[in-house]
């Protein structure tokens, strides 16, 4: 079989790459290793942490909140078995989605593991059957990453977990040692906690999420303390030991100490690596950098002419919107198009809840670069529609240039910030100052009105409401 396009993996990256190439007219094909279309995110990434976050989040407000909004109900349990189940049939539904639109989009999917015999000829090996060969004009490496790992504790998937296993664990753990302090750990950290196990988390650096605004940790932290999460931070962890029953994790405090944990259930999340095994890219005359990653230019062109890469398995942020827009972009460079993807403003988002999102520069950045920045913030619980809902933890941030007012950075943690979100992207796309958005009309009561009240702060420092 010949095709213009052979996309390898189905992960947001390929499968969005794949709809885009076929839209514009190419003959594609998308190739998945495993039965189920839509990678890491739809089958054990960004659709089941989410479906498991809303059900804990659920239970929590029946048990914390209820009463105080004057519903009074039996106590609530869990049924443990049941949340895994529902979290199952969301991943399937979102799935079943995807398999309808390659087929929607008349894109041949082949199931079984790709790789290149030479630049043009790509080796599928089923599961079970023979390995067939297909042709193909252009490539697109779309393969993701997989969980990284520390070189002295072995992940057994049976006490010391991965995200993977954290997402269909078959009892709540009593207590679950979480190691680093970044999305994946303070998410299904939150999971756990609020159905009841207790949480450490153990974060090398000195904050949990410390890629992010330095505000956004420090409030985080605060909530996470409040929902009983311990986040020992500056922890060196040095080893990981299955115990049997019990999982006992040493780690070096920022004194020097030795720090002994005992849980039942440790899951390591310190990151994920760009996934390029058995893909036999030497055939086609590539290799990975240092990092594991596959290197390519500002197009996403590899140093073969005719192969891109694109997600989790080149640079950048290892997130599933940024995938997707890069697999967009190709396809449309494919066809001649000139498409732009600027990365400064792709948001981050962590679920928790609050939320923490946030896009363009960090404080941090700024005062690294020089940049002459003022901040203009605003803290949820001074305002009307947060207070109705008792989700008045939290606050925005927002950094605009001294000289010129252009907003440089939002940061928000709050109720629905990852909505929130957006509203700091479109006004940095357009290059909008924190003037333009104040003086914007934004609904009463609404959460956006943080939003604006924190651009007020920042113009002229003249909020209204606090
Ligand atoms: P992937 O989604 O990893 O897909 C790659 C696919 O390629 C896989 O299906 C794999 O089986 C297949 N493959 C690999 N090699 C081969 C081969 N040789 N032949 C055939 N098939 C192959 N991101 C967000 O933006 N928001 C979130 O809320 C979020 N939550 C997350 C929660 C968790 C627990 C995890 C682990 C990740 C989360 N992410 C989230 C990150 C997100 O899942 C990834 O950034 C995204 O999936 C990357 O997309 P991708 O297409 O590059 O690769
Ligand atoms: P991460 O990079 O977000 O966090 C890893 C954390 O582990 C960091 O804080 C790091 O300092 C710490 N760490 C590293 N080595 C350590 C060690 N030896 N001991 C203690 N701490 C250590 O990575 P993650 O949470 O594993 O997530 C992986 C990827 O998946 C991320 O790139 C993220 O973007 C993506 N993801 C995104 C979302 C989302 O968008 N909501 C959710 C989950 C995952």
């Amino acid at each position: 079989m010949q095709y213009d396009v052979t996309v390898i993996g189905s992960g947001p990256g390929g499968y969005v790459a794949a709809i885009r190439c076929a839209q514009l007219g190419f003959k594609t094909a998308l190739i998945e290793k495993y039965s189920t279309l839509g990678g890491t995110c739809l089958n054990v990434g960004c659709i089941p942490s989410k479906a498991l976050l809303d059900s804990s989040e659920h239970y929590y407000n029946a048990v914390n909140h209820f009463t105080e909004h004057g519903i009074d109900i039996a106590k609530p349990k869990v049924n443990f078995k049941q949340m895994i189940e529902r979290k199952a049939s969301v991943v399937k539904q979102t799935c079943d989605g995807i398999d309808y639109l390659m087929k929607k989009n008349k894109i041949d999917v082949h199931h079984g593991f790709g790789s290149f015999v030479d630049k043009n000829t790509i080796k599928i090996t089923p599961d079970k059957g023979d390995a067939t060969q297909i042709t193909t004009d252009k490539v697109i490496i779309a393969t993701g990453s997989k969980p990284s790992s520390l070189p002295f504790a072995k992940i057994d998937k049976k006490r010391i977990i991965t995200s993977t296993e954290a997402l269909e664990l078959k009892e709540i753990p009593k207590h679950l040692i979480v190691i680093g302090g970044g999305v994946i750990g303070m998410e299904l950290g939150s999971v756990y906690a609020r159905i009841g196990s207790q949480v450490t988390v153990v974060e090398y650096m000195d904050k949990i999420i410390p890629t992010m605004d330095g505000t956004m940790a420090k409030e985080l932290t605060k909530v996470a303390k409040k929902q009983g999460i311990d986040c020992k931070v500056s922890h060196k962890v040095t080893a990981i030991e299955n115990k049997g029953k019990e999982v006992i994790v040493k780690a070096e405090n920022k004194k020097g100490e030795q720090v002994e944990i005992k849980g039942d259930y440790c899951l390591v999340a310190i990151g994920r690596r760009p996934y390029t095994d058995g893909l036999n890219l030497e055939a086609a005359g590539l290799s990975t950098d240092e990092r594991g990653r596959i290197a390519v230019d500002d197009h996403l062109k590899t140093k073969v002419d005719n192969i891109y890469a694109i997600g989790d398995v080149v640079r950048g942020a290892m997130l599933a919107h940024k995938a997707e827009e890069e697999g967009t972009m190709v396809a449309e460079q494919l066809a001649g198009q000139k498409p732009h993807i600027n990365y400064k403003l792709i948001p981050g988002v962590v679920y928790t809840w609050p939320e923490v999102a946030s896009v363009g520069h960090t404080e941090e950045e700024l005062k690294e670069s020089g940049v002459a920045y003022k901040v203009g913030s605003f803290p949820f619980k001074a305002l009307g529609r947060a207070r109705a809902s008792m989700d008045v933890d939290g606050l925005v941030k927002v950094l605009a240039d001294k000289n010129t007012d252009e907003i440089l950075g939002m940061h928000i943690i709050g109720a629905r910030a990852a909505d929130m979100i957006a509203a700091g992207v479109t006004a940095m796309e357009y290059r909008a100052a924190a003037e333009d958005v104040s003086r914007m009309s934004h609904a009463h009561p609404t959460y956006m009105e943080a939003v604006k009240e924190a651009c007020l702060a920042a113009t002229e420092n003249r909020p209204i409401h606090i």
